[in-house]
């Protein structure tokens, strides 16, 4: 393995090669017409063009990004998160090509994505999963009913294909459960092609919890502690953070057994995240498996000095990486993530794009780490993700990580857009933040305070 085309943009591209560059191994970017004088390209060793702005016409093209592969000579792909890489057809065709694909088999893509069956892996590896009733055969209205009324209310229906906080809608009587599977049949049809959906029982004031796994892909497979990601509007993560503020050290423990136990049943290959959520009274569930890096991957290495990306490269090109033992990984101190977005969260987050006509982060150093896709002058555009900047802070402590984030927020100086920044301070400075009082209905709880005015 020698060139690795990278099949991504923003920041996390720009993480790969970082990464590529530490292990000696060149890179390819790929990218978009508006992405042509973008940080992540500047920086690769090589580019190639697949395409118009849409991502359906660019990113997401396996065409494209196997033909980019072959013209510039690159023998491995490096999806990132997002685009493609929980496809298991593009993991399936970048094998095909003959290239090394650095992720999970293709098998385990497509057993993990889709939610039910994860599910049912996960509780045949001895994972707690959260209460629920297999796929629904959609005509099946008493089946329904006595699922609903089982389980009891408030419950989730959840689409089998979904992801990103879309295709889940919640339920609260019996009298509105055959609606809402309809509404959320529809709604996955639509965003996903498949429009199956199961029922969960919705916990209530539940912490998202999740635990950084790494397999290798022969049964063996170890974790590096847990990510805390309650803080979240929509669904969606806006603060993680690790050690989970406040977590008995046995539930911590049996997580991380439970976790370990799944990715060694599956013969996990790579970077792996199993997510749980934690209810009020300490037990924990199964939520899904993720079968990449995630965003939020820098808080694990912030504390365990673990390059996790370098190592999915290492384990993509056939290094030795026997001597890599449980026992000695260890975390030290509190790292937080602030997911910096172009977006007003007075204005129920909306998208804010436009030109970044002053962008300044504060600079990396022993406490802060800034990932960013972006420069001075750059745009935010509509065409992706508004998230701007991935901003990381460690502390020997909690409350010196929180101190370090809040001077770094200070530092960050934005202007040409709307950012989250402010709100993001207004998190860290409110006392139940402090206190860890976390659950994934913070914000929702804490609007009084958390939104301007
Ligand atoms: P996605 O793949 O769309 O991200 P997840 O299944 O990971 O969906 O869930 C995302 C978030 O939705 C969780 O972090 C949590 O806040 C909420 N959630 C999911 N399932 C439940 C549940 N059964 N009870 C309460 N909240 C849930």
């Amino acid at each position: 393995m020698q060139k690795v085309l990278i099949a991504n943009r923003g920041e996390i591209a720009c993480r790969i090669i970082r990464s590529c560059r530490t292990l000696g191994l060149n890179t390819l970017a790929v990218y978009s017409e508006v992405d042509q004088r973008a940080k992540h390209v500047t920086e690769a060793d090589d580019s190639r063009a697949i395409g118009p702005a849409p991502a359906k016409e660019s990113y997401l093209v396996f065409e494209k990004v196997l033909e980019a592969a072959k013209d510039a000579g690159a023998d491995a792909v490096h999806p990132g998160y997002g685009f493609l890489a929980e496809n298991a057809d593009f993991a399936r065709a970048v094998l095909d090509a003959g290239l090394t694909w650095v992720g999970p088999r293709p098998e385990t893509i497509t057993d993990m994505g889709d939610k039910e069956r994860a599910r049912m892996l996960a509780q045949s590896a001895g994972v707690p999963i959260v209460p629920g009733s297999p796929r629904f055969d959609a005509d099946d209205n008493e089946g329904l009913e006595a699922s609903g009324t089982e389980i009891g209310f408030p419950l989730l229906v959840k689409a089998t294909a979904g992801g990103g906080g879309i295709g889940m809608k919640r339920v609260d009587t019996l009298k509105n459960l055959r609606e809402t599977v309809e509404a959320t049949e529809n709604m996955a049809e639509k965003a996903f092609g498949d429009g199956t959906v199961y029922l969960e029982k919705l916990i209530e004031r539940p912490r998202h919890i999740e635990i950084q796994i790494f397999g290798f892909g022969d049964g063996r497979a170890v974790h590096y502690f847990e990510r805390e990601c309650s803080i979240q509007r929509r669904f969606q993560k806006i603060i993680e953070e690790s050690p989970a503020p406040d977590l008995l050290k046995e539930t911590r423990d049996s997580m991380a057994r439970a976790a370990l136990a799944l990715a060694k049943a599956e013969c996990y290959q790579g970077a792996g995240t199993i997510e749980f959520i934690v209810a009020p009274d300490g037990n924990f569930y199964f939520l899904e498996m993720n079968t990449r890096i995630q965003v939020e991957h820098p808080v694990t290495e912030f504390i365990t000095g673990e390059d996790l990306v370098a190592l999915q490269l290492r384990l993509a090109r056939g290094d030795d990486l026997s001597a890599i033992r449980q026992t000695d990984i260890t975390a030290t101190g509190h790292a937080i993530e602030c997911r910096i977005y172009a977006e007003n969260p007075d204005k129920n987050f909306l998208p804010s794009p436009g030109p970044l006509e002053v962008f300044k982060p504060p600079a990396n150093s022993e406490t802060v780490r800034v990932d960013t896709g972006l420069r001075q002058g750059d745009q935010v555009t509509y065409f992706y993700d508004p998230m701007i900047a991935k901003l990381v802070t460690r502390g020997a402590n909690r409350i010196e990580a929180i101190e370090n984030m809040l001077a770094a927020l200070d530092d960050f100086r934005i202007e040409g857009i709307v950012t989250n920044i402010p709100f993001l301070k207004r998190v860290m400075t409110h006392p139940a933040y402090h206190k860890g009082a976390t659950h994934t209905g913070f914000v929702e709880e804490h609007k009084a305070e958390l939104m301007e005015g």
